[in-house]
């Protein structure tokens, strides 16, 4: 039997008609850094996305499935590429803007990008770059900055104003009926190993995926709520909130450039947004300076935290502050949304709520999931055995992007042989489906044969009032194999020893004794990779040899 249901393709541009037609009043609101933020409206971004579009076929000659790069903040402009790009046949590239110089290089050239735009205050990035830029023939820059940056630009490289391209265009586009299956947006991951990883969305995942985000137990927000999105659009898409907001009208708020913690306490007590969303360590700083400086951040009634695991000591100081976290987690290849920490109904009110809330949470019904242990053998969801979550579903990548070579299109450590991705993180899952991890698998501590947790360990060591920031990392060690090193961040004026964290740490069985760090050290901050989490292959690399202050 055939179905008789209608063909749609799930579009990117018929995210954004809806946006910007039903929702047309919401709006993206921009800090400034001074005075009045900036505010659009969902009907004013649907218009210039239209006109950028027109302005990239007709005077750029975009055309197919061209590349078009972005270096740019979370700003309305980068919202309007976000639509427009791929509405028109071809694919947004978000570049990552705290990746190192080659990386980028390396990057722009193997997805071949055409076009780059750019914000004017990132030209000092960019300008170096232009003459290593095999593929690059225009960049369009948006916002304040230094343009005579780019008077040294190579020739073949046309220099474009954003506002002066789209100045004249019109405000509607007959945009292409597209296969939903072609790519819409590319995001390479941060590379921790080997080069980065391509990772495609299409534009069928990406409609999907914000629908996943729309629902009420993942994000559920609605036109009434404002997001303050805090997690960079160049990683993984800001966790989908751009495609997802316009669908249901939410309004966004967006920092711009103006990322540290005393802005986002100003933002959140001015704007007063709902909703907020990025790693935890953003939070550990916005914390910090809340402490210092209290706030009125009552407005914030849910805060998605991911990318690494939420210290539970920074989910009870939120829920003090009447800000409740909600913790998810997720990946590059998985568009993000994996899981999402909203606990069963039979546990709200009681003691369990807590713990369930501190996992990494459960699987939306088109994420399945499943854990391999060590020998390629299915583990059950008991929540004991532990083992390497792997996963599928529509929004989840199948392969990395990169020609024909399948050792680069299906790495055997990143794929099954049945086409699961092998996410690399470890943990255990719930007979009730909620994920704990424990570890990723390349950061666990293996000691004498036995695993140890450095989340645990990290987890345990900032509920300490002294201590700001933990990173737990393995040493090689002659007669274990491995230990635990603790490199800990003190809060300013703390005076704990080693002495009083390690017994911390083992009162009330917290660790296990044969778990507890031998080695300390304290640092001034722990290292961040370029998405903002702890860099351990930096730590692991500056104690290698377990060579301690
Ligand atoms: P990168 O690998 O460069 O950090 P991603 O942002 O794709 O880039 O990181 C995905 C990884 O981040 C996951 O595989 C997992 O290890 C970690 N992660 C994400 N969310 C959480 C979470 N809630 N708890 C613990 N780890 C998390």
């Amino acid at each position: 039997v055939q179905s008789t249901m209608q063909d749609v393709p799930l579009l990117i541009s018929r995210i954004l008609t809806h946006g910007s037609t039903l929702h047309g009043s919401s709006q993206v609101i921009t800090w400034t850094g001074e005075g009045e933020p900036r505010r659009r409206s969902f009907a004013e971004v649907g218009a210039r996305s239209a006109r950028l579009a027109h302005a990239l076929r007709d005077d750029l000659g975009v055309q197919g499935d061209d590349r078009v790069a972005t270096l740019m903040w979370n700003n309305p402009e980068h919202v309007e590429a976000y639509f427009a790009i791929p509405s028109m046949g071809a694919v947004l590239h978000t570049l990552n803007l705290r990746l190192p110089a080659e990386q980028l290089v390396w990057i722009v050239n193997h997805a071949a990008d055409r076009v780059v735009i750019a914000n004017g205050s990132l030209l000092p990035l960019l300008a170096p770059l232009l003459p290593h830029l095999k593929s690059v023939e225009h960049v369009v820059v948006s916002g304040p900055g230094d343009r005579s940056l780019l008077d040294g630009a190579p020739a073949q490289v046309r220099v474009h104003e954003y506002e002066d391209l789209i100045a004249d265009k019109p405000e509607a586009y007959d945009w292409p009926e597209l296969d939903e299956r072609q790519a819409a947006a590319m995001c390479y991951t941060s590379g921790t190993t080997g080069d980065p990883k391509g990772v495609v969305y299409s534009h069928r995942s990406i409609y999907l995926h914000s629908m996943q985000v729309n629902m009420a137990q993942s994000m559920g927000l609605t036109d009434q709520d404002t997001s303050l999105i805090v997690v960079p659009q160049f990683h993984v898409n800001a966790w989908g909130l751009p495609h997802a907001t316009f669908m249901t009208g939410v309004n966004m708020l967006m920092p711009d450039r103006f990322l540290q913690p005393g802005p986002l306490a100003e933002m959140i007590e001015s704007e007063r947004p709902t909703h907020a969303a990025a790693v935890p360590t953003i939070w550990q700083g916005l914390l910090q300076e809340l402490n210092a400086k209290p706030r009125d951040v009552s407005s914030l009634g849910q805060v998605t935290i991911g990318g690494s695991a939420c210290p539970p000591a920074l989910m009870a100081a939120f829920d003090e502050l009447g800000m409740r976290v909600c913790h998810a987690w997720g990946m590059t290849e998985t568009s993000p949304l994996g899981t999402v920490a909203r606990p069963p109904a039979q546990v709200i009110g009681t003691e369990e709520e807590f713990a369930y809330r501190l996992t990494q949470g459960r699987f939306p019904a088109s994420v399945e999931a499943r854990l391999t242990g060590p020998g390629g053998e299915r583990l059950p969801w008991d929540g004991e055995s532990a083992g390497e979550l792997e996963v599928r579903g529509p929004w989840i990548a199948g392969a990395y992007y990169g020609g024909q070579d399948e050792e680069v299109l299906r790495p055997a450590d990143k794929f099954s042989e049945d086409g699961w991705l092998k996410t690399g993180d470890v943990g255990t899952i719930s007979p009730d489906g909620y994920l704990t991890l424990t570890d990723r698998a390349k950061d666990v501590i293996k000691s004498g044969g036995e695993w140890i947790s450095s989340v645990d360990l990290e987890n345990a060591l900032m509920a300490h009032p002294d201590v700001a920031e933990a990173a737990v990392v393995a040493v090689p060690d002659d007669k274990w194999g491995e230990r635990p090193l603790a490199t800990v961040v003190l809060k300013e004026g703390a005076t704990a020893d080693f002495a009083t964290l390690r017994a911390f740490l083992a009162d009330e069985g917290k660790i296990a004794k044969w778990q507890l760090p031998e080695r300390w050290t304290v640092i001034e901050a722990v290292p961040k990779t370029s998405v903002g989490k702890f860099d351990k292959k930096v730590l692991r690399g500056q104690y290698a040899a377990g060579d301690l202050d």
